[in-house]
């Protein structure tokens, strides 16, 4: 239990990665609040689980890429929780085309939900986050690592990190350490397993398998945990080896 006492907000914790990261941080002790987009049968499963697993925790419908909507999902999740220690921006959308079929919507919804959803969800959880807390971003391999028809999803990834990187050194005074994890090819609803694309993809994995979501959320709880003090404003990858 190394996070006992500690107050999570997970974005994006519905489905996939940011429901394991949910799950994971309340199995370590942590009260989670989890944000969501629309699913309310998928955000009302994971908080089940949690509760059923003996942890406590409740979901806030908030859309990321609606600056309105992401603060007031921020400020009543933390006034719920009663200050936040560990802030993990998991919510994220992936739209697939090459440059010449991308489109000014397309591209306005992944900056939208993967960047200033970010931006604007940090701005507003930072009065309520607490000296010497963390802040995980969920980036992605694709953030350094060119595949096919990702331009502008690679792009907010970059982004991501590169949040990441600043808000360490700005934070730093506070002790308030920002990380960045990013995954390789994760068995989700955003990327199955069982796609032909993932087959494809598997070829290019050293590892040979696509990786379970339970494998990101043990580098977050890492992150979020009293193991790592020292760790501000770096990047791990979580991949099977993919972008090696
Ligand atoms: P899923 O599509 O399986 O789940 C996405 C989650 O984000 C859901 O909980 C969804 O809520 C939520 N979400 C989506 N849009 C919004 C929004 N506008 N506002 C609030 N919440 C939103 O995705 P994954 O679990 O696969 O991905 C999670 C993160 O990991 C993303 O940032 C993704 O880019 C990143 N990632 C994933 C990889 C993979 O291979 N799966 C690889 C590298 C990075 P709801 O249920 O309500 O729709």
């Amino acid at each position: 239990m190394s996070l006992k006492g500690r107050k999570a907000l997970v974005t994006g914790g519905s489905r996939g990665i940011g429901s394991a990261i949910a799950r994971r941080l309340a199995a370590d002790g942590a009260t989670v609040a989890i944000t969501y987009a629309g699913n309310t049968a998928a955000a009302d499963a994971t908080v089940a689980a949690i509760r059923d697993a003996g942890g406590t925790a409740f979901a806030v419908q908030a859309d990321a890429a609606d600056p309105v909507s992401q603060r007031a999902g921020v400020e009543q999740a933390a006034a719920a929780l009663g200050g936040i220690d560990i802030l993990v921006h998991n919510a994220g959308v992936a739209e697939f085309s090459t440059v010449a079929d991308d489109s000014d919507e397309t591209y306005d919804r992944q900056f939208g939900v993967n960047v200033k959803g970010l931006h604007v969800g940090t701005r507003a959880a930072l009065p309520h986050l607490n000296d010497g807390g963390r802040i995980i971003l969920i980036g992605s391999i694709s953030g350094d690592k060119a595949f096919p028809a990702t331009s502008v999803y690679s792009a907010t990834k970059a982004a991501v990190a590169a949040l990441a990187r600043g808000w360490a050194k700005d934070l730093a005074p506070r002790n308030i350490l920002v990380n960045t994890v990013q995954p390789g090819p994760i068995d989700t609803d955003m990327n199955p397993a069982d796609s032909e694309f993932a087959q494809q993809m598997i070829e290019a994995i050293p590892l040979g398998r696509y990786g379970r979501v339970e494998e990101i959320a043990g580098a977050v709880a890492f992150f979020a945990g009293p193991d790592a003090t020292y760790i501000t404003g770096t990047t791990l990858n979580i991949d099977g080896g993919a972008a090696a």
